[in-house]
């Protein structure tokens, strides 16, 4: 567990500072550990974060006096007993209860973290022919994004002014409540959780430090992709914040329908209607298949539904598996209507082609039948 820093020591001043010269030391330490001038600095990071904290204790007249007499007891909680409450969810020290505090309050960014933040992923849809998401394509598309504003580099302060210290949470982002021995914290109401307020807001962004725009794009959508398929682009998401990576966008495909082929998992599907003399016969038979028609074998006494593969010559396997294959279905067409001469020759067979294939299935029913009668009986 870190201990908590002795916040004298921590902005290098004498115990019986003035608030003028904390505030002077706290300034000029800001500045120059501010995470923004020190991009991915970890140190210095950290050092920020102390220094913040050391501020926020001795900023507070209650606090300072608190920590005067009981050296790290302030503000009514103990922040080394807060720490073990939260586990290691509390790892960061103060900088991560931030986070905390914005899963809990629905995104309001704490701010005076003020930690590299990867964006957040975007979303969006494509619509694709059939051909396409066999073939791939590259579509255009077009993001709405949240970028750093340009004018201010995403500090919401005019160029050539600097964003200030929240005098209400001292920089924090929050702010705590003590309500006898429990201590309340909310995202500070001055500044929403960002630590800090701007004077002077940028004209392009208003102070957001935001910008939205459409970003457009052209995807490269790998052959093979699915209706509901998700293409990731990685690191074209949202920008991050304060030296973060920035998100990924994935791309989901919507494909339109073939009329001839249904997609079924890697593989298509087709129902090829057969007469059914080239059921009973056998027969080879042309079918279409995806660049032209092939010609499958239909084997004599060919059950309807019965699937015969062409392996292969279905749509690729996204990332490179080879290709699926095309399932045909075979559909016994029975004419709905015959002529005299037709009807002549079905006698003909019909006479041939006699026996009850019903006879085992309805002696399987009589015998179940009298089971049941059986035991209903005893
Ligand atoms: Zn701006
Ligand atoms: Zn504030």
């Amino acid at each position: 567990m870190p201990a908590v820093k002795d916040p004298y020591k921590v902005l290098g001043v004498e115990r019986n500072a003035s608030q003028e010269e904390i505030k002077k030391a706290y300034r000029r330490l800001a500045r120059r550990y501010h995470p923004d001038r020190n991009p991915g600095d970890k140190q210095a990071e950290e050092r920020f974060k102390e220094i913040q904290e050391a501020y926020s204790i001795l900023s507070d007249p209650e606090k300072r006096r608190a920590y005067d007499q009981g050296g790290g007891f302030f503000g009514g909680f103990d922040p080394n007993a807060f720490r073990e409450g939260f586990g290691t969810a509390f790892r960061g020290g103060f900088g991560s209860f931030g986070d905390i505090l914005s899963d809990l309050f629905g995104g309001a960014r704490a701010g005076a973290t003020r930690r590299p933040q990867r964006g957040r992923d975007l979303e969006t849809e494509v619509r694709l022919s059939f051909e396409q998401s066999l073939e791939g394509a590259q579509v255009p598309i077009a993001v709405p994004v949240e970028d750093a504003c340009p004018t201010c580099h995403g500090t919401g302060a005019r160029p050539g002014t600097q964003p200030e210290v929240c005098p209400r949470c001292r920089g924090r982002g929050i702010e705590s409540e003590s309500q006898g021995l429990f201590s309340i914290s909310q995202p500070c109401r001055a500044c929403g959780g960002s630590g800090t307020r701007i004077t002077d807001p940028c004209a392009t962004c208003g102070g957001s430090g935001r910008v939205r725009r459409i970003r457009r794009l052209r995807v490269k959508i790998p052959p093979g992709v699915r209706d509901g398929s998700r293409v990731r682009l990685a690191g074209r998401g949202e920008p991050g914040q304060n030296g973060g990576p920035p998100g990924d966008l994935y791309v989901i495909t919507r494909v339109d329908p073939s009329p001839i082929f249904k997609r079924v998992g890697d593989d298509l599907e087709v129902d090829v209607p057969i007469t059914v003399v080239e059921a009973l016969r056998g027969a080879t038979i042309e079918v279409p298949t995806l660049r032209g028609t092939k010609r499958i074998r239909v084997r004599p006494g060919t059950r309807h539904g019965t699937v015969v593969r062409l392996r292969g010559e279905g749509p690729p396997r996204p990332g490179g598996g080879g290709r699926g294959d095309i399932r045909y279905r075979l559909v016994i067409d029975v004419p709905r209507e015959l002529t005299p001469e037709q009807q002549a020759v079905v006698d003909e067979l019909a006479s041939v082609l006699d026996g009850n294939p019903r006879a085992a299935l309805l002696a399987r029913a009589q015998a179940s039948r009298s089971g049941t009668a059986k035991e209903g009986g005893k």
